[in-house]
């Protein structure tokens, strides 16, 4: 059983959101500031499996609750509400640390099926850390290519001394990216995969991580080498550039 913290001012939303979670066999406390939620979440850093947050709370906001968590090093996994469903709102919140987005309003099953698909993600890397036995092929723990190393058990990318701590989903994408290395992969299929999310979405939000995610594994950003914008179809990781010769490089 996963526990949720459900952080949520309009009263009627909680109680339903709650009901439903409670219904899908969660555990869920409920929060209606900012502020609370902060204070349970950094009292008891291992108490709670996902945070579903809404961002516009009384007091501090949703998006100012996830940097702070994320400024503690807390990666707890984060389900951001968004009621305005602006694309700049998006990418606060996933400037921020979210690991996924829902806009307001939202249909019950595909609000589900994103909680499910956070949480099985959350405990598969928990097991991966944990060294227990998992599926037949282990899950990568590490990769290293160049200067850099992803530590997907640690949940950061190091390059030399320096250490960028990963959220849950930065790390599952890279992950993927990873274990397809060379393969173009469709937006799409990422998605599925990664967000385990089936209905038609706006792929912006890969496009989002990929550009953080260029920030922490690419000495330019802007031109990018190791993670390769695949026109009209999505995205390529190539660990060694140079060795694939006149491998397109697009932006
Ligand atoms: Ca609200």
């Amino acid at each position: 059983m996963s526990r949720i913290l459900v952080v949520e001012d309009e009263r009627h939303l909680a109680d339903g959101l709650r009901f439903n979670l409670e219904a899908d066999d969660h555990e869920v406390d409920l929060a209606d500031t900012g502020e609370d939620a902060l204070r349970l979440l950094t009292e008891q850093p291992r108490r709670y499996d996902l945070v579903v947050l809404d961002v516009m709370l009384p007091g501090i906001n949703g998006f100012e609750v996830t940097a702070e968590l994320r400024r503690q090093q807390l990666y707890v996994p984060v389900l951001i509400l968004t009621a305005r469903g602006r694309s700049d709102d998006v990418l606060s919140g996933f400037g921020a640390g979210a690991d996924d987005y829902l806009t307001k309003p939202f249909e019950l099953p595909i609000f589900l099926s994103r909680v499910r698909g956070l949480l099985r993600r959350h405990e598969w890397f928990r097991l991966d850390v944990q060294n227990q036995p998992g599926p037949a092929t282990p899950p990568l723990s590490a990769f290293a290519f160049g200067d850099k190393v992803i530590d997907f058990e640690q949940l950061e990318v190091r390059v030399g001394e320096r250490r960028m701590p990963l959220t849950l989903m930065e790390a599952a994408l890279l992950r993927y990216f990873v274990e397809n290395e060379g393969k173009p992969v469709a937006r799409k299929t990422i998605l599925d995969r990664v967000w385990n999310v089936h209905e038609d979405t706006d792929t912006r939000a890969i496009d989002n991580f990929v550009v953080r995610i260029r920030r922490y594994i690419e000495d330019e950003p802007a031109r990018p080498r190791h993670l390769q914008t695949v026109r009209g179809v999505g995205y390529r990781f190539v660990a060694n550039p140079e060795l694939v010769p006149g491998a397109p490089l697009q932006v």
